[in-house]
């Protein structure tokens, strides 16, 4: 997609603090950090929203990796959240699927 934000960082097109490249999948620092530790998680190739996901290997691949950046950034035994934000009632404002991890901080529930 050539008009997509996530596929211009994935491209290295628009500048973004890479954590971790692997496979097919990307993580970087999220922009606006609504917790001490705020990444986010793409799939390099586009794909919408989690409604058009189409490959259960890569949602599998997903999960996967964003436990292991959670072991990596120091995350695992207090905890963290994963976040999939999907269209307008889910809060998704950038359509290019992401999953977001959040740590270092105690997390609230119900969410807003
Ligand atoms: P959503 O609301 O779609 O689930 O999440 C989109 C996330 O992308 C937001 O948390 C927002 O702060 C982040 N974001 C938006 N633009 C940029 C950007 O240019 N760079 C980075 N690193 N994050 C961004
Ligand atoms: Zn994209």
């Amino acid at each position: 997609m050539t008009d997509c934000l996530f596929c211009k960082i994935a491209a290295g097109e628009i500048p973004a603090h890479v954590v971790k490249r692997e496979g097919r999948l990307l993580a970087f620092r999220d922009i606006n950090p609504q917790a001490p530790t705020h990444v986010l998680v793409i799939p390099t190739q586009h794909v919408s929203s989690l409604n058009d996901a189409a490959d259960a290997r890569l949602l599998g691949e997903l999960l996967v990796f964003a436990r292991t950046l959670a072991h990596e950034q120091g995350l695992a035994e207090r905890g963290y959240r994963v976040v999939l934000n999907t269209n307008a009632d889910g809060g998704q404002t950038v359509f290019h699927l992401h999953l977001h991890l959040l740590g270092g901080r105690r997390m609230t529930w119900p969410p807003g």
